[in-house]
């Protein structure tokens, strides 16, 4: 159980310096009057680094994670007011557990096919109606970013981000711009458990690398585009689609785009360890 994770104080210290420099770059960076939501990108760190960045002073709630079995792990283990986001490549045979069994996933950010979106819905209204059945449904958050409320909320609705593939690159996951109105629509008419709440995109580094001011990344320029163009065939209210994009390497760049969400991983928590040798509970 969480009270019993024991917290480095220097590991927590450092954590929470480096996630504070990260907020106040975001806000120096944004122009605009609504704030940026920040994901703190989490996959193969342990969930004591979560909980010293959930816990006081900071509880920052918004935590992202790449692979279904150690999201499910640091779940069990970690308070419910944490809100998981999804970001990683999802495999349709995992979607259905992903949405059924973590009451406090907060979205999946990595949908790119009607598959996974029907994978998802099942999982969803499964979960809804093992709820009811256990009446603990609750109502859903007002203030859905403020990031105050430690109460946990179980929300029915599952949010979910459709990933476009905007850079091109056969290694990227994500649909294409031109196939990303199509998956929005079927979300919106044929998923009543999923709320379409936005688009994401990775980008390619080497854009990000080569963006200076005037010269902006055009995988950022391009979700922009295919947002807007949804939003009106759609006919969906302006900011109803929010854009995630921008990590540790390119966040300010994609907020200066417009960006909504940014997904920062590496300048939060520091390089991550290969994948086999995870663990999300640290040993002595
Ligand atoms: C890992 C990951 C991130 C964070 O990347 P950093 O470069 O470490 O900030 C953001 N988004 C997605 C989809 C990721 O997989």
């Amino acid at each position: 159980m969480a009270e019993e994770m024991q917290i480095n104080p220097q590991r927590a210290k450092q954590l929470v310096e480096n996630l504070t420099h990260i907020t106040q770059r975001i806000q120096s960076a944004n122009k605009r009057s609504e704030p940026i939501r920040l994901i703190a990108v989490s996959k193969l760190k342990p969930a004591t680094d979560i909980l010293a960045l959930h816990q006081p002073p900071l509880q920052h709630a918004h935590f992202g994670e790449n692979y279904v079995q150690e999201l499910l792990q640091k779940a069990s283990l970690l308070p419910r007011s944490i809100r998981w986001h999804f970001i990683g490549a999802l495999q349709s045979n995992k979607c259905k557990m992903l949405a059924e069994q973590i009451p406090n996933l907060w979205c999946v950010s990595s949908v790119d096919s009607v598959k996974k979106a029907d994978a998802l819905e099942k999982g969803r209204a499964a979960f809804v109606a093992r709820l009811a059945a256990e009446h603990t449904i609750g109502e859903p958050a007002k203030s859905a970013d403020s990031g105050e409320g430690r109460d946990a909320v179980v929300e029915a609705v599952l949010r979910i981000m459709v990933q476009v593939n905007t850079s091109g690159e056969e290694s990227k996951s994500g649909v294409e711009p031109s196939d990303a109105l199509a998956l929005c629509e079927h979300i919106r008419t044929s998923c009543p458990h999923l709320q379409l709440t936005g688009l994401m995109t990775i980008g390619a580094i080497a854009r990000s690398q080569a963006t200076t001011p005037g010269n902006e990344n055009e995988d950022f320029v391009t979700l922009k585009n295919t947002r807007d163009q949804i939003v009106k065939e759609l006919g969906m209210l302006g900011g109803e689609l929010e854009l995630s994009m921008g990590m540790s390497a390119d966040f300010e760049g994609a907020i200066a785009m417009g960006s909504d969400e940014v997904r920062v991983g590496s300048d939060i928590f520091g390089e991550r360890p290969p994948k086999k040798d995870t663990m999300v509970v640290e040993k002595g």
